[in-house]
């Protein structure tokens, strides 16, 4: 039993069951994501007998050896990274979820390499809502037409949005991000309502952040640092 990462995990919990009474949500509409990105497999598993069961990976390649050892668990993998689409098979055949998507490339090749023996992948389009060059994602003016790219890859469950704002360090300053991306969900739902069924999901905050997230409406806060530590 790893100690520190269960009162890293209690300790999250909390914060999010506070930001959840903050913002009068349910806890359970907010799900915790576990950023595993350069941890091991026994730190995973320290994570797991907490109760944890959806891990996001970033890098492909020490993705799926965590993935393979782990694989008498019954957990959910979601990519978070930047994918190369001549990556795209590991996220099709290994992954429950991705988070990134910007590239109608990239959905065509996992459409197709999505093999039958599983459920539709379910990905969530990356929105670069701070318009920082630095970071991938859509600009917000092309989510519409980039969602209508989409519409007819049958393997894919388009379930929502995700973003990855430049930090900023005040609850009112991350709060921005956030509320953009909420608005640009509502305008989908709203926009797309016969095409779209179950696009709910949203993608947003991490340890630094994750009670603006929930404040704004975050399903999934994605927690690396709080959970298992600095990365070094
Ligand atoms: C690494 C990473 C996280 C986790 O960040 P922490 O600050 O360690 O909680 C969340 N989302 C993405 C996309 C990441 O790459």
């Amino acid at each position: 039993m790893n100690v520190l990462i269960g009162n890293n995990i209690a300790s999250v919990r909390k914060r999010m069951f506070e930001a959840c009474s903050r913002a009068v949500r349910e806890p359970s509409e907010v799900r915790l994501l576990a950023v595993s990105k350069t941890k091991s497999v026994s730190e995973i598993k320290a994570a797991a007998e907490q109760g944890l069961t959806d891990f996001g990976e970033n890098y492909l390649k020490e993705a799926v050896d965590k993935i393979d050892s782990l694989n008498d668990l019954p957990l959910s993998w979601h990519f978070i990274g930047q994918l190369q689409s001549n990556k795209t098979r590991i996220v099709a055949e290994k992954f429950a979820w991705m988070h990134t998507l910007s590239s109608i490339k990239a959905a065509r090749r996992l459409n197709e390499q999505r093999p039958e023996s599983q459920p539709n992948l379910k990905v969530l389009v990356q929105v670069n809502v701070s318009q920082d060059a630095k970071k991938s994602g859509i600009p917000p003016d092309d989510l519409f037409e980039f969602l209508e790219g989409l519409m007819s890859f049958r393997r894919l469950d388009l379930r929502g949005l995700m973003t990855l704002p430049t930090l900023s360090y005040s609850f009112e300053s991350q709060r921005i991000p956030f509320t953009i991306l909420r608005e640009l969900l509502e305008a989908s739902q709203q926009r797309y309502s016969n095409e779209l069924n179950e696009f709910d999901q949203l993608s947003m905050g991490m340890s630094a952040d994750l009670e603006a997230a929930i404040v704004e409406g975050a399903t999934w806060v994605r927690v690396g640092t709080d959970i298992f530590g600095d990365r070094g």
